[in-house]
């Protein structure tokens, strides 16, 4: 399912003139720093998916089922620190938005997250699950109020759904959406749905992060054992980018999430970043791929003094040259670039 973590020279050499050859020349110095040391160092993109979560800020809250881009102050003034702080660090922090947050009254806190240079993509409008095939899995939302999409066919709900995503955040905020993400992580990607996979690239997009390993977690609210660290570390490789037979490129989140820890398994924050700092020690030791999956609507709760985040930032500052903080787009070309092998080495 993985693309190899490492690459011959040859292979190495030929895949960045292939790139070089690809991407004209006002197009890569709008992006951020693409040097074909990306092949030789591990790649750490902090991302944030902007929505509300449910068991958040207490474990009664269920309302934000309905109502997930209905952000609260604490959740954006979450996000806008945890972009400084990653800026001041030297990289960025990749953003997913759900439409339902452009329909709020001021979005002056994205538009700055914006302009310092942070990428902000598309988590569809509602959080819907776009492997949904009836109506009553498409989101809680419809299920409620089904008179919003009778008549529809779930695929094509899910198709507005991201497209309206893509024209909010061009109206509200000027920008083409960077990337999607799905609501909710699949085991298998989206392997076994082509279908979804063409859809995507139908409204241009060339990479999705919809990948998220399954993993152990332990018992809900106890200390887990040394054998769920090795098993989150294990499930990393599982998590690295790779190219679908149709094209598009697959962006996995890697293990563990906050949602996962905090909701999944109750677990104390000290956890969670003891799995986090042994995830992160992997992905720089093979020079692999680690997209940290974060939820300023949880994290504002469970880690207000933003640890998690700066202990990825000093983690890949620690280790130099051979690592780097990075959006999405870099990481998706890198596994671009190693998917476009010299003719000899494919069948
Ligand atoms: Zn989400």
């Amino acid at each position: 399912m993985c693309e190899p973590f490492s690459l011959s020279r040859r292979e190495f050499l030929a895949g960045s003139l292939a790139a070089a050859a690809l991407l004209p020349r006002a197009q890569a110095s709008n992006k951020p720093q693409r040097s074909v040391a990306d092949s030789d160092r591990a790649l750490v993109a902090i991302t944030l998916d902007l929505e509300m979560s449910r068991n958040f800020p207490t474990w009664e809250t269920t309302q934000w089922d309905y109502e997930k881009g209905n952000l609260n102050a604490e959740t954006k003034k979450y996000t806008v620190e945890a972009c400084r702080r990653v800026k001041a660090h030297g990289g960025l922090v990749h953003c997913f938005a759900v439409g339902r947050v452009l329909e709020q009254e001021n979005v002056d806190w994205l538009k700055e997250i914006v302009q310092a240079g942070h990428p902000v993509g598309n988590h569809t409008y509602d959080h819907v699950n776009v492997k949904a095939t009836k109506p009553e899995d498409i989101q809680f939302r419809f299920r409620r109020a089904p008179w919003l999409i009778s008549g529809k066919a779930p695929q094509e709900v899910i198709r507005e759904n991201i497209r309206l995503t893509n024209a909010a955040l061009k109206t509200r905020i000027g920008i083409d959406a960077a990337g999607f993400r799905t609501p909710g992580g699949f085991h298998n990607g989206l392997t076994d749905r082509p279908d979804v996979q063409r859809l995507l690239m139908d409204l241009g997009f060339e990479w999705v992060s919809s990948l998220y390993p399954s993993h152990p977690i332990g018992e809900a609210g106890k200390e887990p054992p040394a054998a769920v660290f090795e098993g989150i570390v294990k499930a990393q490789e599982a998590a690295q980018p790779f190219v679908y037979p149709s094209g598009l490129i697959e962006v996995p989140m890697n293990p563990i999430s906050d949602i996962s820890a905090f909701r999944g398994g109750r677990w104390r924050l000290e956890y969670f970043l003891k799995a986090l700092r042994l995830a992160v020690e992997w992905a720089i030791e093979h020079r692999a791929v680690f997209d940290f999956l974060g939820h300023p609507s949880c994290l504002y709760v469970v880690d207000p003094d933003f640890r998690a985040i700066e202990l990825i930032c000093e983690l890949v500052h620690q280790a130099g040259k051979r690592a780097g903080l990075v959006d999405l787009g870099t990481i998706a070309e890198r596994a671009k670039l190693r998917k476009a092998k010299p003719a000899t080495t494919q069948k």
